[in-house]
């Protein structure tokens, strides 16, 4: 069959590579010169094939609070605030419950134990080197009140078999020397063992050479406009260079799908909330971080990437507005400073870097099907798009191969949201 992969970030090149494998005939259309160079160029770099959470949970209201009084939010709304941000917050805030806590990390754990085992097959099917280490990671305390916060998130991880202990502050010195400088501050921390950590770009052009061998076809420099439709059917692309017909589509556009897709009335709730990064070289192996920490308190991620070091994090609604906003780098910094102080050499050789996370309210890529017949989503994967990429492709590759899906379906595709097709004809 002939498909059309619509966007080259991490989701669109592993959703290629498993159509290839499949036997399809693959093109993928991007606006920009190669793959992954938005949001899946510079992210923290973590698989987290364990720590994978929903950002709305039953805490984040009182933190939110928390972090207004302290004046050191990583969480950061634009005064002039829109009616799309407010949508988002509001069905935001309906996730902050336990129950839709669990439901919602119950289906992320599902696709993201199941991208571990697609990661793995990737890896048997060919050689490739993306700074990887497979040491686990650690999710930091700085007190007992957050460390039995997580307790709970414990049991819902054992029902996913997902191998974690808790740490003292002398064992996680143990697994992190770097952390020595911190030992008397913090609590203790979760690890995850399963956790993989590495660099999501160079994962992703290592996919693409594959790809490309695999007589997948790239489409660079290409902006997608819209999508035709003929009855029940997407008959063709429309892009700035000409018009692309395939038997079949499928939409992984990140932030974007929903500019796409409301053309032809699909409505599904993402959006963008922007995220920052910075890179620095490694000054002093051992007072660096050997794989991923995420300090909780902060909401930071440090990776060891190499002979680099990225943190990342915040999330900043501001809507498209790609700014790189100094503030917020002098936060990535001080939170590196403030664990791993001897670490890195000047920061005058700092990379700094934003992306838009294609977030969903209950934290749920959409992948499957829509009302169009040969249409298929696979988006909205929000802050765990590389950990959850692998399963995601896969999945895709299966539905739209007719394959029986590996995992269950249930609270993965559109119609999880009562937001549907709203018009019928043509729209091309
Ligand atoms: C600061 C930060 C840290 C993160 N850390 C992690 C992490 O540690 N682990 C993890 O798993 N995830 C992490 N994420 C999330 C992860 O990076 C994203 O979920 C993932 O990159 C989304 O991939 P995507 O392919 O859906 O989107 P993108 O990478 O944005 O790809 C979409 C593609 O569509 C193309 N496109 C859009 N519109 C058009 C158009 N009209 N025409 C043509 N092309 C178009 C774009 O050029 C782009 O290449 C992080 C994100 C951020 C911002």
């Amino acid at each position: 069959m002939k498909v059309v992969v619509l966007g080259a970030g991490i989701i669109g090149t592993t959703s290629a590579y498993f159509l290839a494998k499949q036997g399809h005939d693959v093109t993928v259309i991007d606006r920009q010169n190669g793959v992954s160079m938005e949001t899946s160029h510079a992210n923290a770099g973590c698989l987290s094939y364990g720590f994978t959470s929903p950002w709305a949970s039953p805490g984040l209201p009182l933190s939110v609070l928390k972090w207004a009084l302290t004046g050191r939010s990583p969480l950061i709304i634009n005064p002039n605030v829109s009616i799309e941000t407010i949508k988002f917050l509001y069905r935001i805030y309906k996730n902050c419950n336990s129950r839709s806590y669990e439901v919602n990390k119950s289906r992320m754990l599902r696709l993201a134990s199941y991208s571990q085992k697609a990661l793995l097959e990737i890896e048997t099917d060919f050689d490739l080197y993306y700074e990887q280490r497979k040491q686990g990671s650690l999710q930091l305390f700085w007190d007992s009140k957050e460390m039995n916060k997580v307790k709970k998130d414990i049991a819902i991880l054992e029902k996913f078999n997902i191998k974690s202990s808790l740490l003292d502050a002398e064992d996680c010195v143990k697994i992190e020397p770097g952390l020595k400088y911190v030992k008397n501050k913090i609590a203790g921390g979760v690890q995850f063992m399963d956790d993989f950590t590495g660099n999501c770009y160079l994962f992703s052009t290592e996919i693409y050479q594959k790809c490309v061998e695999m007589g997948v076809n790239f489409e660079f420099n290409t902006e997608i406009k819209s999508l035709k439709i003929n009855n029940n059917n997407i008959s063709s692309v429309l892009t700035d260079k000409g018009e692309f017909r395939a038997d079949c589509y499928s939409v992984s556009l990140g932030s974007y799908s929903p500019k796409i897709l409301s053309k032809i009335g699909i409505e599904i709730p993402i959006y963008p909330v922007k995220g920052y990064s910075i890179t620095l070289p490694v000054l002093s192996d051992e007072d660096a971080p050997q794989s991923t920490i995420m300090d909780e308190r902060n909401k930071i991620a440090i990776t060891r990437l190499g002979d680099s070091i990225r943190v990342a994090g915040m999330a900043h609604l501001t809507g498209f507005d790609k700014n790189l906003r100094a503030k917020s780098l002098e936060s990535l910094k001080s939170g590196l400073d403030l664990i791993f102080p001897k670490s890195y050499e000047s920061s005058e050789n700092v990379n700094f870097w934003t992306g838009f996370r294609p977030s969903t309210p209950d934290g749920t890529p959409v992948i499957g099907p829509t009302p169009f017949s040969n249409l298929f989503l696979n988006t909205g994967h929000g802050t765990l798009g590389w950990t959850m990429s692998a399963g995601s492709g896969k999945l895709l590759a299966n539905l739209i191969s007719g394959v029986n899906p590996e995992i269950s379906t249930e609270g993965i595709d559109m119609s999880r949201y009562q937001f549907s097709r709203k018009m019928s004809n043509n729209y091309g």
